[in-house]
């Protein structure tokens, strides 16, 4: 499987399992908003229900006959209430005047029963097929043959006269029940609604839930892929620069074996060349290993107060003798006061000594190389001048680059590698500090380094 395919694989997994993840998420979200938007209703409307057959009680208890053929009498409390077994007027004002200010009026029903549970009336908009013998339960929920749901609240109705009625004729203590009931055919249009909004809305948000994540997949693989294509870049670097002085190396090795004895000179010419291809590529070597060591952390040495005074007057005398003999003048300017920062000695050793091997490299005969260490309340700043060649400001971004060379050949003709400032920069890293780099062709170049100076006292 190539890169591609395998990086592809991964968005879609990463995508499919966000989306997933996503999903069962919405989809729990959904259903509980759902519960409670039916749930609300639900106790909207038995409130409703209550509140109707509460009024309707209390009006009507004062009122209650006390006779027990009370039909007559009911006739002319409830003109508008159909009686059982009598021709019915078929105007519901009754429920009306009691249900005043209740959106869907006609919606609502109302039945009278004895206390033995005996339909006495009914108002003429009740559901047919409703069951004529009475089911004492509070709330009932049923459904008529037509598929309609019903809702039913049902409570005890006493008499004025109940007390009076029980003393003497009378073993039961209520003198019937009231029964409001109704449609359940608006609120159950509503829930269904809910439903059709959530299973068409639910694929829709799915599906841009979907696309999100296949686009934040490939956000999140963006710096993996970055990061894996420069690790590609890496090998690929790594191993053009060992065969170049492998095949060199190789190459003279060879020569020297064909070659007769008694030609000592240009044999001893040959070694001398291989030695060197040898160092460089021991060089190099040592430098990739460094660099890996260096950005895995891997040292076991602990952070430990380093003098910065002392670690730039060592380096730039022993450097005095390279720049002498490149007929360089350096020098270094270092505060009296001792400046610490908390790191791995060596490590910072090897961070300004690369910065200043470069500048003498790269600054021409009669030019000057000056080491500067300051402090500005905690910030500790390194700065190394030259009056070299410069870096054109098109690839100053590059150069902190593994491998990377401003110009292979000018550099090649040093010696150098790429990887010098790589260990700079990687090393500044785990310091917790900041490199810069201004330079003008021609003009020279000042690589300055930032740290956090140790607080002493
Ligand atoms: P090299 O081993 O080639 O010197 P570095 O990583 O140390 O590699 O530097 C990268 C590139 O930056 C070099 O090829 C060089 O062209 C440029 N460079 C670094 N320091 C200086 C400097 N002081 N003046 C001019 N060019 C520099």
């Amino acid at each position: 499987m190539n890169s591609h395919q395998l990086f592809r694989r991964s968005r879609i997994r990463l995508a499919l399992w966000y989306a997933g993840v996503m999903g069962v998420i919405l989809s729990l979200s959904g259903f509980g908003i759902y519960r409670a938007l039916v749930q609300a209703k639900w106790t909207a409307l038995e409130r409703e229900i209550e509140s109707i057959a509460g009024t309707l009680h209390d009006s009507l208890e004062p009122i209650l006959p006390a006779s027990e053929e009370p039909t007559a009498i009911l006739q002319q409390i409830f003109p508008e209430l159909c009686l059982v077994g009598q021709p019915c007027n078929m105007s519901p004002t009754l429920i009306q005047r009691h249900t005043t200010g209740i959106s869907d009026r006609n919606t609502y029903y109302i039945r009278l029963f004895d206390d033995q549970g005996k339909l006495l009336a009914f108002s003429p908009n009740q559901a047919s097929h409703l069951p004529q013998i009475l089911n004492p339960a509070t709330w009932q929920t049923w459904r008529s043959s037509d598929g309609i749901r019903y809702h039913q609240f049902t409570t005890i109705l006493h008499s004025a006269h109940a007390h009076h009625m029980l003393s003497k004729t009378s073993s039961h203590p209520s003198w019937g029940y009231i029964q409001i009931g109704r449609t359940l055919e608006p609120f159950d249009a509503e829930a269904r609604r809910i439903q059709w909004i959530f299973a068409v809305g639910f694929p829709l948000v799915l599906s841009l839930v979907a696309i999100s994540s296949w686009w934040l997949s490939g956000l999140a693989m963006q710096p993996i892929y970055q990061s894996y294509r420069q690790q590609q870049q890496f090998t690929a670097n790594a191993a053009h620069e060992l065969r170049s002085p492998l095949a060199s190396l190789l190459a003279n090795v060879e020569a020297v074996l064909r070659m007769p004895q008694s030609d000592w000179q240009q044999i001893q010419t040959m070694l001398h060349t291989v030695e060197r291809q040898g160092r460089r590529l021991s060089q190099l070597i040592t430098d990739l290993l460094l660099l890996s060591s260096i950005e895995q952390n891997t040292s076991s040495e602990q952070f430990k107060p380093c003098c910065l005074n002392d670690l730039i007057n060592d380096l730039s005398e022993e450097f005095l003798e390279l720049a002498v003999a490149s007929d360089i003048k350096l020098s270094s300017h270092v505060p009296t006061h001792l400046i610490y920062v908390l790191g791995h000695e060596q490590q910072l050793y090897r961070l300004v000594s690369n910065l200043i091997a470069n500048a003498i490299q790269y600054t021409p005969p009669g030019g000057l190389i000056s080491i500067d260490l300051e402090q500005r309340d905690r910030t500790v700043i390194v700065m190394v001048k030259d009056t070299g060649i410069g870096i054109p400001p098109s690839e100053q971004p590059r150069i902190f680059e593994r491998f990377y060379r401003v110009n292979s050949d000018r550099s090649r003709k040093t010696g150098g590698t790429g990887l010098g400032l790589a260990i700079v920069q990687a090393i500044a890293k785990v310091h917790s500090g900041q490199l810069s780099v201004e330079s003008q062709l021609e003009q020279g170049s000042v690589f300055t380094l930032k740290l956090t100076a140790l607080a002493y006292g």
